[in-house]
Parts: C-alpha cells; structure tokens; sequence
C-alpha cells in the first residue's frame, strides 16, 4: 500500500523530473554496498550499475576514457602548438563537408578528411543534430584564423564515435571508438488507471522501453482487452550513461511482469546459445508463441501461395494463402492464441473467420462449413482450440480451407514467413538461463528494498 501511495501521489512528478540529471544517481554516486538509504533519492526508477554478464560486453561499456584530441584542449602544449575544437551540430541541408568548411577547414583537406572516413561511414548519412567536433591546431591562442586543421570527432550515436586525425605526413586516417559507457539498470513499476502507455510514462518509463514491454506480452496479453484498473506492472532495463553521468541510452528489458487480474506473468531476457536473445518465462518457456503453418490435421496442400491460374476465374492471379483440401467437417484449429475479430459471410471467402492474435500478427480461415460452437467477435481462443469445420462455401471448387496470415495486415505465406519461436528451454540453457533469472530476480529485489526504504522517510 506505500508503494501504491507513492506511485498514486508523485508519479507524474517524478515522470518529469526525470529528464533532469539530479533525479538520476550518477553512476559514479551508486554505492553498491551502501548501507544508508538516506544517500538514495525515492522514485519508481531505481539505478544500479552492473556488468552485461558477457565479458567482452563489460569490457566494452567500462574502457577507460580514451584522450581524443578536443581533451587536450587548450593548455596541454604551451602556446607553440595549442589545440582547439569547434563543436557543430547538423542541420537541415548541412552536408560534413560544407560543416568542415564552414568552420574553416580549407576545402581540399575537407575532402581529403571525409575520403579517410568514408570506409567508416557513409558522409550522406549524417542526421541533423548529429554532433562533430573539429580539431584545429594554431601557435597564436588568438586571432581570426582557426589554426592548421588537424581531424575531427564524429559522434555516430550513443556508444560509438570516429576520429579521423591527421599524421604527421599530412595524411588522414579514420579509427572507430566506443566510447566510455557505464551500464547500470533501472527499475519501474507501478499500476493499471487508464492504460499502460500512460501509466507506464507516468512510472517515468520512456516510450521506446515501454513499446518493447508491450511487444513483449503481446502474445500473452491482448493490451486492448486484459487490462484493468488496479491491474500491476514492473520492469527492470538497462540505462547507459556517459562519462559525465547524463544518460545517454535506455537499454533492454531485463526482466519484467504483468499482474493481470491476479495473475501474474513475468519474462526474462535470455541470449541463447546462438547469440539470440530472446524472452522467457520462469519456465524458459519462450514470451513468443509460434502460429501453427498448417492449422488442420491430415489435410493435403492443394495450394500454395503466390501466383497461379485462378480454377474458376481462368486468369493469373496472386494466391494470398494457402489451401488444404480436406473433406467437409474436418475441424479446423486456431493458429494461435488470440481473439476473432472477424467472423460471417465474406464475398467469395463464404464463411470466415479472422482472429487477431496480436498488434503485428492475425490468422484467416475461408470457406468454412460452419463455426464451432460459441465462436463469435471478440472470443478469445486459445491455440489448438477448434474454431470452425472446413466447408465450400463462397468461390471454391471443392471442400478446402484457405489459410492466410497476415503480418501488419498483409498477407505473407505462412509456408516460409519466419515465425516467432514457441519453443522451450533445455538442458544446460535452461540451467543456464535459471541462474541468470536468478540474478535478475535478485537484482530487481535490492531496487525494491531501495524503494521502500526510500518511502519510510
Ligand atoms: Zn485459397
């Protein structure tokens, strides 16, 4: 019930206070083993720094600063050769060479910088708002004149820059950098009002992280349907700061559950064997659910889908399913769990059944003879579960049920899209991904107690 005070009463605040660094701990201000909650701030977001598990990831994201030339700055080498930057930003129509001229690199050695970096990076790809820092090199600290042009930082994005620097010989050469990042995670919970893309903000979660949360259940949870005032959510991903502490990246979701009418569904991020990473149950069960290729037992493929000589209408046209011959009355399954969102008469598909089985994936079935008992709009149906009888009705030259899938509302064939697995964890994997959920169970555990004690203040 504190908890739920908390949330009810100063969510929104803290939904805005976040964009400010003072709200966020530093990495640097997170003790790990600090006993004294009073150094910690209260919010539904807690950090704490961690490594990736993976060594050569830790490694990546804990290099120690690496001196670019804009860190020598201006009073490293004495006045005989004083090194200075001009930081640029893109804007609408800029180009990396007309930004380098611009700020007064002479236009042959512009090209010469941009032909090092092209191996790197492709100029024409440069966004607007993207960051460069243009090194010059001068023996006078003042005057008009920029100095001798000697490279350029590019920031590519959160975690990655490129140098191109000048040898002494006068050539250019361009080397990619990761920049210095400390991972740490962040925790955010909080309960159902109204939906969870506006609750979950109001937790202070930023809407990239939130849309990979509502991916993620989207085979378990109709997020249109299941969700109910008082209803619970919490989550626990990866944020990256820079070397000054600001934030600079919201990573995955490590771990995360819904509490729906009383049930509660939690998922882990696990990177299999393969390098794929993917989410699980407590059980290693995978988050995704696989849409059955063929929802009908002992048929024949009469059809396959692409283009073909239409039986009736005599001409080519494109087959945007699949068929399977099979006698009248053969049951037909649900591909997936789901809900029907479509089911009656339609056109030359006679009677048909849509079921939608999240925002990306949904399921037809034609020609039907009838519906199984109950099926009507808005059912949820679970995989396997029979939704209707194969039939001839609408234009068909026999019993057959014609299959689609549709992703995104096209149709593709289900013969060869790449499905989602549902597959399940085992042996070493499923050792393995335990201890890691484990892990993650605990970490997410300490953030808690951060919070509650937080609260007592
Ligand atoms: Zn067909």
């Amino acid at each position: 019930m504190l908890l739920r005070g908390i949330l009810a009463g100063t969510a929104l605040l803290w939904g805005v206070a976040l964009a400010t660094p003072e709200t966020y701990a530093t990495p640097e201000a997170i003790d790990h083993d600090s006993a004294d909650p009073k150094t910690r701030e209260s919010g539904t977001l807690r950090l704490r720094p961690f490594s990736l598990g993976t060594p050569a990831a830790a490694s990546l994201y804990t290099t120690p600063p690496t001196p670019s030339p804009q860190d020598a700055d201006t009073e490293t080498d004495g006045p005989a050769h004083q090194l200075h930057s001009r930081p640029v930003s893109a804007k609408s129509g800029d180009t990396l060479a007309g930004m380098l001229t611009d700020a007064g690199v002479p236009r042959g050695e512009a090209i010469a910088a941009i032909d090092a970096l092209k191996p790197l990076f492709d100029p024409r790809r440069i966004k607007i708002g993207q960051d460069l820092s243009i090194d010059f090199e001068r023996d006078s600290p003042i005057g008009e004149d920029p100095g001798r042009f000697v490279g350029f930082v590019l920031d590519v994005d959160y975690a990655r820059e490129i140098l191109v620097a000048r040898a002494a010989t006068g050539d250019f050469s361009a080397e990619e950098k990761e920049k210095p990042l400390v991972a740490a995670a962040a925790r955010a919970e909080g309960e159902i009002r109204s939906n969870l893309s506006l609750d979950g903000s109001k937790a202070g979660i930023p809407t990239p992280v939130l849309i990979a949360l509502i991916r993620a259940f989207s085979w378990d949870v109709d997020f249109q349907r299941d969700l109910q005032p008082g209803d619970r959510f919490e989550l626990m991903y990866d944020v990256f700061y820079d070397e000054s502490g600001t934030l600079v990246h919201n990573g995955e979701i490590q771990y995360a559950a819904m509490t729906l009418s009383g049930i509660r569904r939690a998922i882990y991020r696990f990177e299999d064997k393969d390098g794929f990473a993917d989410y699980f149950d407590e059980k290693g069960r995978s988050a995704r659910k696989a849409l059955m290729r063929t929802p009908i037992d002992g048929a024949r493929l009469s059809s396959r889908y692409g283009n073909r000589k239409h039986p009736i209408l005599g001409y080519n046209r494109m087959h945007r399913g699949v068929d399977f011959a099979a006698p009248i009355g053969t049951p037909i399954y649900a591909a997936g769990d789901g809900s029907i969102d479509r089911i009656g008469r339609n056109g030359s598909f006679g009677n048909y059944i849509r079921i939608r089985h999240n925002s990306e994936y949904s399921t037809a079935y034609a020609h039907l003879s009838r519906y199984a008992k109950g099926m009507r709009k808005g059912k949820r149906v679970k995989q396997g579960q029979v939704i209707g009888y194969v039939g001839n009705t609408g234009r068909s030259t026999g019993p057959h049920l014609h299959y689609e899938i549709l992703r995104g509302g096209r149709q593709v064939n289900p013969m060869t899209v790449r499905m989602p697995s549902g597959r399940s964890l085992k042996g070493e994997e499923l050792a393995s991904f335990q201890k890691g959920r484990e892990e993650l169970d605990q970490r997410f555990a300490e953030l808690a107690l951060d919070i509650m004690i937080a609260g007592e203040d």
